[in-house]
């Protein structure tokens, strides 16, 4: 058993911040008890200056395109797709994906990531990582153009060998998007996706005239096509982006098996827009956040694409109310958990996963916080610097700087020796 002694707790289902001792047994959080249950000189002592909030689950990514990143800056999402990322990704290998997304692991662990969706291809090299890094991971084989079924089969067969793989890795199916696929094989997806149990990730209203690209567009609307698809009946549905998302069909999208995964800081750099996500949330739609790949962000950051989600709603509805704190928390950690396979990962309680990250409290910047204004202090004035340790399912991934179970320099100079090859 893990002992966290006096550490200033704060999930997205408590207003406010409280002193615990935390305990972690098998994976799972054991106990959260009154700060001092516990006998002084357990195994971390929080000294009450250190909060402990649940890791990040980073809902939307791409994780190897890391190898990707600075190539095409500065395009519209057409051209980048076209010009720079899919003849580059044309050149890729199992190797190749698994080198970078390590390098990926290792900046999403430094950012308190604990669990991130992955939608590429190679993905039993992906697994692997994910698996020996001991990160979780939702994942699915990215199916597009003329050889989706192909595709697609691989996404199966992949889902019978890795889905629930150590407790760490659930599959997904992983239709790009509506315009990359043809409304036939969507069907197929769905139907495949129902018959094998398995949740659904895509792309969805991402830019402003996509639909027009959308082979069955003039015939139906993006909700007739959910239902005539059958996408609207899969057990978890994850649209990623919904930054086109009509305000009136917003009840359409509240469904327990919906969840939009927002990209605010993709969507900016890509120029694609900002998501009505404080409209979302007013009709009830389940929203998490994610990063999406490093070449369209840059970053992995978690803590910064959950800073500039609350901003950016609040600014550009100019109302400050809007998407508080703890909105902004429950994006960032439980709201995308589900739709990736995990019901027990987000919030700290017992019986749930053990992933979560330490945070100093001591960093000049938290001058004056207490129980009460945490929450604001944390994603507002707080950074991914200030994160001292990432813990997965009880184990210690990341620690002031290192990760103890990767040898960090030897995945940074492969993937840059992968980068190479690849540009
Ligand atoms: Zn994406």
């Amino acid at each position: 058993m893990n002992i966290y002694r006096d550490v200033v707790v704060w999930d997205a289902e408590s207003e406010a911040a409280r002193r615990c001792d935390v305990c972690t047994e098998n994976g799972k959080i054991s106990a959260v008890k009154p700060a001092g249950t516990y006998a002084y000189g357990a195994a971390y002592e929080g000294r009450g200056r250190t909060a402990l909030i649940p890791g990040f689950v980073n809902a939307h990514g791409h994780a190897a395109m890391t190898l990707t990143r600075g190539f095409g800056e500065d395009l519209p999402l057409m051209d980048w797709l076209q010009k720079r990322i899919w003849p580059a990704e044309a050149k890729l290998d199992g190797e190749l994906v698994y080198k970078g997304t390590l390098l990926s692991i290792l900046e999403m662990l430094s950012t308190g990531t604990t669990c991130f969706a992955d939608m590429y291809f190679y993905m039993d090299r992906v697994a692997d990582a994910a698996l020996e890094a001991g990160i979780r991971a939702g994942l699915s084989r990215g199916v597009m153009g003329d050889t989706s079924i192909e595709k697609l089969n691989e996404n199966l067969a992949f889902a019978k060998k890795y889905d629930g793989l150590e407790g760490l890795v659930r599959v997904q199916t992983g239709p790009h998007a509506p315009y990359t696929v043809s409304f036939e094989c969507m069907k197929y997806v769905a139907e495949a996706s129902k018959e094998n149990g398995l949740g659904v990730q895509l792309h969805w209203l991402e830019t402003k005239n996509e639909w027009n690209m959308v082979e069955a567009g003039s015939r139906m609307t993006p909700e007739e096509y959910l239902e005539q698809t059958g996408l609207l009946d899969v057990k978890h549905l994850l649209l990623a982006h919904c930054v086109w998302m009509d305000k009136e069909k917003m009840p359409f999208y509240a469904r327990p098996n919906i969840t939009v995964a927002h990209n605010p800081k993709s969507n900016l750099k890509l120029g694609s827009g900002v998501a009505p996500v404080a409209a979302m949330n007013e009709a009830h739609i389940n929203v998490a956040l994610g990063t999406d790949g490093a070449s369209s962000n840059n970053r992995l950051d978690m803590w910064d694409e959950m800073r500039y989600a609350a901003l950016l709603q609040k600014g550009f509805n100019m109302d400050p109310s809007l998407l508080t704190a703890q909105d902004a928390l429950s994006m960032a950690t439980k709201n995308g958990a589900e739709a990736l396979g995990f019901s027990d990962t987000g919030l700290i309680r017992e019986g749930w996963a053990a992933d979560f990250i330490l945070i100093d409290l001591d960093m000049p910047h938290y001058t004056g916080w207490n129980c009460e204004n945490l929450p604001g202090y944390l994603v507002y004035a707080g950074s991914s610097a200030d994160i001292m340790t990432t813990v997965v399912a009880g184990k210690t991934l990341y620690h002031m700087g290192e990760f103890p179970g990767l040898d960090a320099e030897r995945i940074i100079a492969e993937a840059a020796e992968a980068r190479k090859k690849l540009l």
